[in-house]
């Protein structure tokens, strides 16, 4: 068990019918939470540091304890570069031991996403590194406050998919099909027709971002059509808010280290909610096999 890149998580996922949660470690009790629902849910899952954080999370001082969180982990885990928009990122999270990483060119030309992403999977797959890329264009910042709506104009096409993944070999490409980062305003639909024209000619797993709003019937629809790793971070921030909002609910003793447990909790209630509708709780036995 234990750590393992990106590639082995969502070749079992797309072998096996299922999407791997890949959640965003912002602090200690966030890794908390997301390893224990993994283990109490016996489900494969992803760590995620996005470059976006590397605010709240300094992998110099933080990889060694995600990275050691993770080999002694009872279930597949990979640990993962969330976003990763400059060079030197990436090369930090390859040099952290990170077992993935994504490189973000979706704002690029197609050509010019290409070449970056292509000089990326040269450099990571020669120690055997994972990629994730992003083509057509997710809007909205990595746990972005205010609500947005998806603009079908930067919608991923098919065919440039085709050409993109051919040219840079990833080995899992996220799309734009109709979601954003952060709350979606309004109530967000699907392109499920595009989505499976896009597994039809790329043939690699796909990723979502972006799953604030979608219903369990969505999820399910995507995953079908080839969608076999899903970001989450704001439900999983929101439910830990609600917790925080709630404190003068409880008891007067109440000590900080209770306090953050009862927080944790909450948030490992919501990572366990999406590894039931992923379909993820139970697949660490028989991984891989
Ligand atoms: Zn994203």
């Amino acid at each position: 068990m234990a750590l393992v890149s990106l590639r082995e998580l969502v070749t079992d996922a797309s072998r096996r019918g299922y999407a791997v949660g890949s959640f965003n470690v912002v602090n200690m009790d966030t890794l908390q939470a997301i390893l224990q629902a993994a283990e109490e849910n016996g489900s494969p899952v992803i760590l995620s540091v996005a470059e976006g954080h590397f605010h709240f999370v300094d992998l110099d001082e933080f990889s060694p304890v995600i990275l050691k969180a993770a080999e002694k982990a009872r279930v597949p885990v990979a640990v993962h570069l969330d976003h990763g928009q400059t060079f030197p990122a990436i090369v930090k999270a390859l040099r952290s031991g990170f077992t993935s990483v994504m490189f973000d060119g979706s704002l690029l030309s197609l050509e010019e996403n290409i070449t970056r992403t292509r000089e990326i999977t040269r450099m990571a797959h020669a120690v055997g590194v994972s990629v994730e890329a992003e083509l057509g264009h997710v809007t909205g910042g990595e746990g972005d406050a205010s609500p947005g709506v998806a603009d079908p104009s930067l919608y991923t096409d098919p065919k440039e998919a085709a050409i993109f993944v051919q040219k840079t070999e990833v080995d899992a490409l996220a799309v734009a099909v109709g979601t954003v980062h952060g709350i979606y305003k309004g109530k967000p639909e699907l392109d499920i027709p595009r989505l499976a024209r896009i597994r039809e000619a790329t043939q690699v797993p796909l990723v979502l971002h972006g799953g604030s709003g979608l219903s369990d019937a969505d999820f399910q629809a995507a995953i079908a059509n080839g969608i076999a790793k899903i970001n989450v971070y704001t439900d999983m921030s929101q439910r830990a808010m609600q917790k925080i909002r709630s404190v003068d609910t409880l008891p007067q003793e109440t000590g900080f280290p209770e306090f953050m447990c009862l927080v944790k909790e909450a948030m490992q209630e919501a990572v366990t909610e999406k590894m039931q509708i992923f379909g993820s709780v139970g697949k660490a036995t028989g991984f891989g096999s």
